[in-house]
């Protein structure tokens, strides 16, 4: 396997393939998102600076292949009997919603398709006038035969043996049956078409990709990831109009994510049942959960998503939020960085530096769960530092989870029934001298409700 090295140094450009915004994304979709999620971490983890820029495909592209079969937008649209407009932005937001609730991080850059046709209908012009594309009577295509190598470069497998058994739609306008469309004359009734050089339509969708990818990036980058499924033709026409166009290398590394499948179940959109995140929080799990579980798996081997996997990962969720709350409590909120790297970090960080292996990165995890539940608190100080440093990279709210425990030390435990004991008895005074103890001495602060005391840690001043 190859080092990961930068364009350049200290700096890594990054472009992940984003949702086709025609329906609500499900959580293959979104797994594949905390895959890049977790990468991008790693990467700033090991003090590199990132800058992601994630699409939107806000324009129908075909459920089959890139030019024929039917506009997913228009689809979407249809059934909701709104604009494409309207439900590519109803959809961005739910989408945006979830990656939230998983603590998918922004990328720096969310451009649309839609807001990016000129880009297109230039790299399209620059093809043509390379003699890399042609103009046929329903759009414009790019000439594979002009590409050595198109559609090997990711894959040794030849891709008339790939299509071979494949339904391709015959089209006579294309000089060869692997060629594919840059853009598409509008039919009647298209609800999504724009002017261009070659009459009114709408691009292709591989196009979207690299014109936004190198307009914010650069002609050359470093990362680019998609789920498996985009091996194979979008990121192979990619590389063929990219670097046709340009005569440069297009991506330097290559990320695919291997598909979620349900109960062994491969899970596609296109035909119809799918789960999302909310049904996953309607069966009583935590979205974290979900990524924790994700977490759990290799991203080139896959996730295989049943209840049962679900129910171990929101128990050991629960199980590393007990352990970090009674921690935290344990030492008052400190935290303390260990002298010197400690083997545990060391673990964790080899384990990240190994093709990202979040497995082996959540045993480690493990590891300093272990020290954090010794009844020490100088072990407790530092086994809560390195968790805390790890979430940067795992994104479980790990300090949320310290934070809102609903544990109390002894010593805290012992105070607050102190206080409660001058409350039932009356002794006011001598309640709020305690309550101002509880919040100053181990930053708890405790209010009286018509359902009995209730307490919350909000840190101590100046801690
Ligand atoms: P789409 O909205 O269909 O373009 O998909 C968005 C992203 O999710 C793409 O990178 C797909 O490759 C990826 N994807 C689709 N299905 C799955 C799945 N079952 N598991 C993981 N990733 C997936
Ligand atoms: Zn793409």
């Amino acid at each position: 396997m190859r080092p990961f090295e930068p364009l350049e140094r200290g700096r890594v450009g990054m472009y992940n393939c984003g949702p086709t915004v025609y329906d609500r994304q499900h959580i293959g979709n979104l797994y594949s998102y905390v895959v890049v999620d977790v990468l991008r971490r790693t990467l700033e983890y090991f003090d590199l600076g990132v800058k992601q820029v994630m699409n939107i495909t806000d324009v129908g592209h075909i459920v089959d292949d890139a030019d024929a079969g039917v506009d997913k937008m228009a689809i979407g649209a249809e059934r909701a009997g709104k604009t494409p407009l309207q439900i590519a932005d109803a959809y961005t937001r739910l989408f945006m919603a979830d990656r939230h609730r998983l603590n998918i991080l922004d990328p720096q850059v969310v451009p649309k398709a839609t807001d990016h046709i000129p880009e297109m209908i230039a790299l399209i012009e620059r093809l043509i006038a390379k003699g890399n594309a042609y103009v046929a009577a329903d759009g414009v295509y790019f000439d594979v035969t002009t590409f050595p190598g198109y559609g090997t470069r990711l894959n040794a497998e030849a891709p008339d043996q790939r299509i071979a058994g494949a339904r391709v739609e015959v089209n006579e306008n294309k000089r060869h049956p692997n060629d594919f469309a840059l853009w598409r004359r509008a039919k009647a009734g298209d609800l999504q078409q724009w002017d261009s050089p070659w009459g009114r339509g709408n691009p292709g969708w591989h196009i979207e990709c690299s014109a936004m990818s190198m307009k914010y990036l650069g002609e050359t980058f470093d990362l680019h990831s998609g789920g498996e499924d985009h091996l194979f033709p979008h990121h192979e026409c990619e590389i063929a109009q990219s670097e046709a166009a340009t005569g440069k290398p297009f991506v330097r590394y290559w990320v695919h994510v291997r598909f979620l499948r349900v109960d062994s179940e491969k899970m596609a959109k296109s035909k119809g049942g799918f789960l999302t995140l909310d049904d996953v929080v309607a069966w009583g799990y935590d979205p974290l959960a979900f990524r924790l579980l994700a977490l759990g798996a290799g991203y080139r081997t896959g996730l295989d998503f049943t209840r049962e996997g679900m129910n171990a990962a929101q128990s050991r969720l629960e199980r590393w939020r007990r352990t970090i709350g009674a921690a935290y409590a344990a030492t008052k909120g400190r935290v303390a960085e260990p002298e010197g790297e400690h083997a545990i970090t060391s673990e964790f960080r080899a384990a990240l530096a190994d093709d990202v292996n979040t497995p082996k990165a959540l045993a480690a995890a493990e590891k300093a769960l272990a020290l954090a539940a010794i009844s020490d608190t100088d072990e407790q100080e530092r086994a809560l530092w390195m968790l805390f440093d790890m979430d940067r990279v795992l994104g479980l709210s790990l300090r949320d989870a310290a934070a809102t425990t609903d544990e109390l030390a002894a010593d805290e435990r012992a105070l607050f029934d102190q206080r409660e004991g001058a409350r039932r008895s009356g002794d006011y005074a001598k309640s709020d001298e305690l309550r101002k103890e509880l919040l100053e001495r181990y930053g708890i602060q405790v209010k009286d409700t018509k359902d009995g005391t209730r307490w919350e840690r909000v840190g101590r001043k100046g801690a």
